[in-house]
């Protein structure tokens, strides 16, 4: 099997760390989720973390100076070399694009795909407003729609499962308006290249992962 090197760009509560987990195991490539490195950093109380903790509880975008820095560190470890990439929520405007076309070209890196998973606007917000994720190993589940056999419990690792300080519903639809202004142009930028692969999110999430798997080959 060749070794891949992916984009995942669906709005917030699309399905992206649901289906990233899977990726993983399919294809044997490192997650980078910028969201779960922001998350540990506000975990862990560091500078980063502090700064990055204000934007992401209003919804926004932290700022590329830092967004960007921490991906071309992650990028350029060997794992990435070795097994190729997810990069799960980056980029999610166009500077932080073009910041990418060049940190890939400085690893001679091309990119084999670019997955959007769809889902409309109002199903997003029920996923995200019931999401739930495991403290110990950051799974990833639903109240409704991917109950854990015990409520607040996670099936995989037994942790505790708590809610996203940023998944309330106001938070959440200012980051679906932050979405539709700059990251969603992105997707006709990797159309024109011909890397959009496109996928309906809104199906059971072995389906949803059967059609990505299709799509993307061996
Ligand atoms: P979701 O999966 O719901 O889209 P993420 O975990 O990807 O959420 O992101 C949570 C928050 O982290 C974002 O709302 C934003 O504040 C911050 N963040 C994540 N990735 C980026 C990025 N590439 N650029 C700027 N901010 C980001
Ligand atoms: P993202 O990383 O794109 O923000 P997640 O993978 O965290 O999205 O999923 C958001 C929420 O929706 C989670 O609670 C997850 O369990 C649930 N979810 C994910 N995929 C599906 C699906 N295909 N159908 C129903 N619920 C889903
Ligand atoms: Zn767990």
């Amino acid at each position: 099997m060749k070794t891949k090197r992916l984009l995942s760009m669906g709005p917030p509560g699309a399905g992206k760390g649901t289906q990233a987990a899977n990726i993983v195991e399919a294809y044997g490539v490192c997650h980078i989720s910028t969201g779960d490195m922001f998350r540990s950093a506000i975990k862990n109380g560091t500078a980063m973390g502090k700064l990055a903790q204000s934007y992401m509880e209003k919804g926004e975008l932290v700022p590329d100076s830092v967004t960007v820095g921490i991906v071309k560190e992650r990028l350029a470890l060997d794992d990435c070399k070795n097994q190729g990439f997810l990069l799960d929520g980056f980029p999610r405007n166009l500077d932080q694009a073009h910041a990418l076309d060049t940190i890939l070209a400085e690893l001679n890196y091309n990119l084999d795909a670019v997955i959007d998973v769809s889902v409309e606007n109002e199903i997003l917000i029920n996923r995200i407003i019931g999401r739930r994720i495991c403290r110990n190993c950051g799974a990833t589940y639903h109240i409704e729609f991917n109950k854990p056999k015990t409520e607040g419990v996670c099936d995989s690792c037994g942790g505790e499962l708590y809610v996203r300080k940023d998944d309330t519903r106001e938070t959440a639809e200012n980051r679906l308006s932050v979405y539709s202004s700059q990251t969603q142009p992105l997707l006709d930028f990797y159309k024109g290249r011909g890397l959009l692969v496109s996928i309906n999110g809104d199906q059971a999430v072995e389906k949803v992962f059967a059609d990505i798997k299709n799509q993307l080959g061996e």
